[in-house]
C-alpha cells in the first residue's frame, strides 16, 4: 500500500465567510459535507477555524502550537513534550488538580495532545452542549497554566513510563536510529520524548532548575500568533464565534515568529544500517530525501509515485516480488517523520527468509521499477488521471471523521496550508498534473541518494551489529553500501531492467503500469426503503439470513457478512492452525485482485474464529457483488501452492512469536480471555502443532471442514431484500452441490464462558511475555454476569464512574504507571468491571496492592457523591449510549455483533440507556460494595 492511504479528491466550492483578513473566497468541500465554515483571526493573532455541524452529538476543538521537540533546549531534551503534559494540570482561573480532565469526562469526552518536530497539537471532544465551559478550560492551557514544582517532579514519572512503554516498539527504535545517524548539528538528531534522566535526574545533577525551564520554555515559544485553533459545534456560526473571542481573545501576544530549521538533518546518502528488531522478522527500508509535499500539495508528486510504487495489483513491485516469494508486504510514500524544511520519501518492504537472503536483488527491483518509470510514458497523464479519479470516488462518498480528529488534523493543517485548498490539502487532492516537477522527484529517487535501512531477528550481537543506540540500545551497524549493490541499482535504474536475473525476458521484469480498474462503480442511485434494526427475512436449515436496508447514510454501499460455523474448524489446536492458514492463504492467493478493488473502495475480509470463518465485505452496492463472487470461488475451489504454503507456515510461525512482544499489558488481556473463554486454544498450542501441518493435509482438512456448515449471514445498507437472498441461495447451491451438509442443530456449539466461583479471588502470577521488556503489569477483572440489560447498566456505570477515579489516583497522584484503566469490559456474552495498571517503576504485587487501597476509596467516593452529580453522570452516561452512529458501518456493526454473538438485542443502546437511568445511587452502591466488601467476589487477576 501506500504510506498515505486517505487521498481524497473532487471539490466542489462552496462560500464560506473569511474574516481572517484575507480576501473573502471560497473554501472547496467535499459534495457530501454539509458543515458551515468561518476563518477568523482575533485581535491577538490566533486564527481560528469555526465548523458549524448541526447534527453531531460531540463538540470538538484543538488548538496547535507551532512549537515542538525541534525546539528543545540541548541540555534539556524531551522539554516540548514535558510542558505538553504539563498544561493538563491546572491553571490560574482553575487551580483545583485534573479539573479540566475530570470536566472533559463527565461530559462524554475525552482529551489528548500530542508534539511533534514542529507543532504541539491539544484536542479534545465533549457532549455538543458542555462546548462553552469546557473551551473556557482548555483555554487557560495557553493563558494562565498553573505549573507547580510537585506536579513537575510527579509528571516526570508519567514521560517516563511512556518512554518505557515505546522502548520495546520497532517504529519508535527504527525512529531514533535515524535521528542517531543524522546530522548531529541539527536538532532531528536529538531524542525527543524525555525519561526521568533528561527532565530530572541528570538536571538535579547538574542544579538546572527544570521547573524553572518549562516556564521559561512556555514564554519564549507560546503565543497567539503561533497558534491556530478549530472549534466544531452544534451552535451557529456566530456563536461560534463569540465563543472564540472570549476564551481565546486573552491568550497573550508575544509577537513571536515560527523558528525555522535548516533542511540538512538526514544521515547522509549512501549509508547503510543493519538492526536487530524486537520482532522476529525481516524489514528492508530505503530513504530518499526529498521536499516536503506540503510545498507542492496540488500537484502532490509524492502521491503519485506512491501510487505506483505502493501498488499491489497485477504488474506490480510488489505482486513481482511476490511471485519471487521474497516479500510480504509493501508500504511506500512521504513518510510522517519529517518536518516543513526537510521529508523523506521511503519504501518499506517486509522480507520472508528467502527475500531476505536475497536483499540485493530485493533492492535492484525497485530500482528496476524506478527506471521504469524514467523511461517515455513512465510519468503519464493516464495514470494520473485514474489515481485522481479514484481519489475522487474515495472524496464523494467520504463518510463523516470523528470530530475531535477533524479538528486536530484542521489545526494541524491550518500551520502549513492555505486557507482556501484546506479540505482539499487534508485529503490529498492533487489538483494539478505537473510532469516537470514528476520528473524532478523521480530523479531524486535514485541509486545514489538512497540510504537503507535493514533490520533482522537473524542479525547476530555483535558480529553483525556491534554498535548500540543510546536512548533504545538498538543493536546496530552503520556504514557505506557496498560498491556492488550500487553498480546494480544503477545499471538497473539505467533502463537495463533485463539484465536482471529475469527469467521471462520481459524488460522491467514483466513489470509495467497498473492496467485499468475494473472495480469503479458506475452506478450511486439508493434504494428507497430504510430500516432501523435488521430483520430475520429468511432460512433454511443451511443459513439463517438477517437484511436490513439503510440508507439515512446516503451512500451507496452495501455490508456483508457471512460466519460460516463448521465444528472441524476450531476442534483441536491442529485445526485452528489448518484453518488459520486457509484463510492466510485465501487473502495471499486475493491479495493481486483485491488491491485494485480495494482503490474503489471495495473491501472484504477472512478471519478464522473460535466457531468458524467469517467473511465481510463492505463497498459500493454495485461492484460488491464481483468482490464477493471472487472471494467465494476462492475459498470453494481452494487449492495449495507448496512455496506459498510454506511462506504462509513462515509468516503464521512469526506472528504466534510476535505475541511475545506486545506489552505485558495486553498480554495480560490475552490470557483473561484465554482463561474465561471455555473453548479457547493458547497460542503456545498453535506453535506445537504448525510444524506437523503439511500441504496435501490442509487440502483434505478444507474439504472436512466444509463438509458440514451453517451460516449466519447479515446484509445490510444499500441493497434490496431480494438481492440478499439471492446471494444466499446461490451461496446455498454452490454449497450444497459440493459434499457439504448442514449442521445439525444438536451440534451446534455455543460460545461459553467459565463461570468464576463466588467468593473466589484467583491470582496467576506469569512472567511478562518478554524478557526484554521491563514493564509490570496487572490485568484484573471482577466478574459480573451474563448479559442482562440492568446488570450491564450497572457494570458501565462503575466503570464510567471509576475510569476518572482511577486515572485521578493511579496515575496522577500515585504515578503508578503511564496506563492506568478502570472500565466495564466483555469476555464473550459476559460482563466484567476491568482494573490495569502497567508500570515501569512498580512489582504487579505492589500494584495490585494499591488497586486494593484504591477500591473501597472508589466505593466511598461512590457513596458520599452529591446527588446532583450523581444524576449528571448518569445522565451522561444514558447520553454516550443513544449517541447516533457516524457512518453505516459502525450502525451495521453492532447489529452484526447481536446476531453473531446470538444476543440479538435490537435496540440494546436505547434499552441499557433507560435502565442507567432508572438506576438509583444506592442500588449502585450496594452492588459495587458486593463485590468490594465481601472479599471480592470472582475476581481473575494476572500479575506480569
Ligand atoms: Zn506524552
Amino acid at each position: 500500500p501506500r504510506f498515505q492511504i486517505n487521498p481524497y479528491s473532487m471539490v466542489h466550492a462552496r462560500e464560506s465567510t473569511d474574516l481572517g483578513g484575507g480576501a473573502p473566497g471560497l473554501l472547496r468541500c467535499p459534495t457530501t459535507d454539509e458543515n458551515g465554515y468561518r476563518f477568523v483571526k482575533l485581535d491577538n493573532g490566533l486564527q481560528v477555524l469555526l465548523v458549524h455541524d448541526p447534527k453531531t452529538d460531540k463538540a470538538a476543538v484543538a488548538c496547535d502550537v507551532r512549537v515542538g521537540s525541534l525546539s528543545d533546549p540541548d541540555d534539556l531534551p524531551g522539554l516540548a513534550h514535558f510542558l505538553e503534559h504539563m498544561l493538563f494540570y491546572s491553571s490560574e482561573k482553575y487551580p483545583v488538580e485534573d479539573e479540566y480532565s475530570k470536566f472533559i469526562s463527565k461530559h462524554g469526552g475525552q482529551t489528548n495532545a500530542f508534539t511533534a518536530s514542529e507543532s504541539t497539537n491539544y484536542h479534545f471532544d465533549v457532549n455538543w452542549d458542555a462546548l462553552a465551559p469546557a473551551l473556557d478550560r482548555f483555554a487557560q492551557f495557553f493563558i494562565c497554566p498553573l505549573i507547580s514544582r510537585d506536579g513537575v517532579d510527579r509528571e516526570a514519572h508519567a514521560v517516563d513510563s511512556e518512554h518505557g512503554k515505546n522502548l520495546n516498539s520497532d517504529a519508535w527504535k527504527a525512529l531514533q536510529l535515524w535521528k542517531h545517524t543524522a546530522n548531529p548539528d541539527h536538532p532531528f538528531s536529538r531524542f525527543a520524548t524525555g525519561n526521568l534522566e533528561t527532565l530530572l535526574d541528570g538536571p538535579a545533577r547538574k542544579n538546572v532548575e527544570v521547573h524553572t525551564r518549562l516556564k521559561e520554555f512556555y514564554e519564549k515559544h507560546y503565543c497567539s500568533q503561533l497558534m491556530r485553533a478549530v472549534i466544531i459545534g452544534r451552535e451557529s456560526l456566530d456563536d461560534l464565534q463569540a465563543l472564540a473571542s472570549s476564551a481565546f481573545g486573552p491568550v497573550p501576544c508575544r509577537g513571536l515568529r515560527a523558528p525555522s530549521f535548516s533542511p540538512e538533518a538526514t544521515p547522509r546518502a549512501g549509508l547503510l544500517m543493519k538492526a536487530v528488531p524486537e520482532r522476529s522478522g525481516h524489514t528492508l527500508e530505503l530513504q530518499w530525501r526529498v521536499e516536503p509535499e506540503l510545498k507542492h500539495y496540488d500537484a502532490a508528486p509524492c502521491q503519485y509515485f506512491s501510487h505506483l510504487l505502493g501498488d499491489e495489483g497485477e504488474g506490480s513491485l510488489f505482486a513481482l516480488l511476490k511471485a519471487r516469494g521474497w516479500a510480504t508486504d509493501l508500504c511506500a510514500g512521504e513518510s510522517g517523520t519529517s518536518f516543513s524544511a526537510a521529508s523523506i520519501f521511503r519504501v518499506r518492504i517486509g522480507l520472508t527468509d528467502a527475500g531476505q537472503e536475497h536483499v540485493p536483488e530485493v533492492t535492484s527491483l525497485v530500482f528496476s521499477y524506478l527506471g521504469m518509470l524514467r523511461q517515455p510514458g513512465g510519468i503519464s497523464h493516464q495514470v494520473w488521471e485514474d489515481a485522481r479519479a479514484l481519489a475522487q470516488l474515495r472524496f464523494d462518498f467520504a463518510e463523516k471523521m470523528a470530530p475531535s480528529s477533524y479538528a486536530t488534523t484542521l489545526a494541524g493543517a491550518m500551520q502549513v496550508y492555505g486557507r482556501h485548498d484546506l479540505l482539499l490539502a487534508i485529503h490529498h487532492v492533487p489538483q494539478r498534473y505537473d510532469p516537470e516537477l514528476l520528473d524532478t522527484v523521480l530523479s531524486t529517487l535514485c541509486p545514489s541518494e538512497a540510504r537503507v535501512l535493514w533490520a533482522s531477528s537473524s542479525f547476530q550481537v555483535p558480529t553483525d551489529c556491534p554498535l548500540k543506540e543510546p536512548w533504545y540500545g538498538t543493536a546496530h551497524s552503520a556504514g557505506p553500501l557496498p560498491a556492488e549493490w550500487l553498480t546494480h541499482w544503477e545499471a538497473a535504474w539505467g533502463g537495463e531492467g533485463a539484465a536482471l536475473g529475469d527469467k521471462d525476458g520481459h524488460r522491467f521484469c514483466g513489470m509495467h503500469l497498473p492496467p485499468p480498474n475494473p472495480y469503479i462503480p458506475s452506478r450511486f442511485d439508493l434504494i428507497k426503503e430504510s430500516s432501523s434494526s435488521p430483520a430475520k427475512i429468511h432460512a433454511t436449515p443451511l443459513y439463517t439470513l438477517w437484511h436490513r436496508p439503510e440508507t439515512g447514510f446516503k451512500v451507496p454501499k452495501t455490508a456483508i457478512y457471512l460466519h460460516l460455523r463448521m465444528p472441524e474448524a476450531y476442534l483441536t489446536p491442529r485445526a485452528a492452525v489448518s484453518t488459520q492458514l486457509i484463510s492466510r492463504l485465501l487473502t495471499d492467493k486475493l491479495s493481486e485482485v483485491a488491491y485494485p478493488a480495494e482503490l474503489a473502495g471495495l473491501h472484504y475480509g477472512v478471519r478464522a474464529t473460535t466457531s468458524g470463518m467469517l467473511l465481510s465485505f463492505w463497498g459500493h452496492s454495485h461492484t460488491l457483488p464481483r468482490l464477493v463472487q471472487t472471494v467465494l470461488d476462492s475459498l470453494l475451489e481452494f487449492e495449495v501452492l507448496p512455496d506459498r504454503f510454506e511462506l504462509a507456515k513462515e509468516h503464521q510461525a512469526k506472528d504466534y512469536a510476535n505475541m511475545r512482544h506486545e506489552q505485558p499489558y495486553q498480554h495480560g488481556l490475552y490470557l483473561l480471555s484465554v482463561g474465561l473463554e471455555a473453548r479457547r486454544w493458547h497460542v503456545r498450542d498453535y506453535e506445537a502443532v504448525l510444524p506437523g501441518v503439511m500441504g496435501d493435509s490442509l487440502r483434505a482438512f478444507q474439504t472436512a471442514m466444509l463438509g458440514t456448515v451453517r451460516i449466519d449471514a447479515l446484509i445490510a445498507g444499500n441493497v434490496p431484500a431480494a438481492d440478499a437472498r439471492a446471494l444466499l441461495q446461490a451461496l446455498e447451491a454452490r454449497l450444497l452441490a459440493g459434499r457439504c451438509s448442514p449442521l445439525p442443530a444438536s451440534q451446534r456449539t455455543e460460545a461459553r464462558v467459565v463461570a468464576l466461583p463466588s467468593p473466589m479471588r484467583a491470582v496467576h502470577a506469569v512472567p511478562g511475555p518478554n524478557p526484554a521488556n521491563d514493564n509490570s503489569a496487572v490485568v484484573v477483572a471482577f466478574q459480573a454476569g451474563r448479559d442482562d440489560v440492568r446488570r450491564n447498566a450497572l457494570v458501565d456505570l462503575v466503570g464510567h464512574l471509576g475510569k476518572r477515579e482511577a486515572f485521578h489516583t493511579l496515575r496522577t497522584v500515585e504515578q503508578l504507571g503511564y496506563i492506568t484503566h478502570l472500565s466495564a469490559f466483555w469476555t464473550l456474552t459476559v460482563s466484567n468491571i476491568l482494573v490495569l495498571i502497567q508500570s515501569s517503576a512498580h512489582s504487579a504485587r505492589y500494584l495490585q496492592s494499591r488497586i486494593d487501597a484504591f477500591l473501597p476509596k472508589l466505593a466511598d467516593s461512590l457513596r458520599g457523591m452529591p446527588a446532583e452529580e450523581y444524576a449528571a453522570h448518569v445522565e451522561e452516561l444514558a447520553k454516550a449510549k443513544l449517541e447516533k452512529p457516524k457512518r453505516l458501518r459502525d450502525a451495521v456493526n453492532t447489529d452484526w455483533s447481536e446476531i453473531d454473538d446470538g444476543t440479538l438485542r435490537f435496540p440494546r443502546k436505547e434499552l441499557e440507556a433507560a435502565a442507567v437511568r432508572s438506576i438509583t445511587q444506592e442500588e449502585l452502591v450496594a452492588f459495587f460494595e458486593a463485590r468490594e466488601s465481601r472479599g471480592y467476589l470472582r475476581v481473575l487477576s494476572f500479575w506480569l
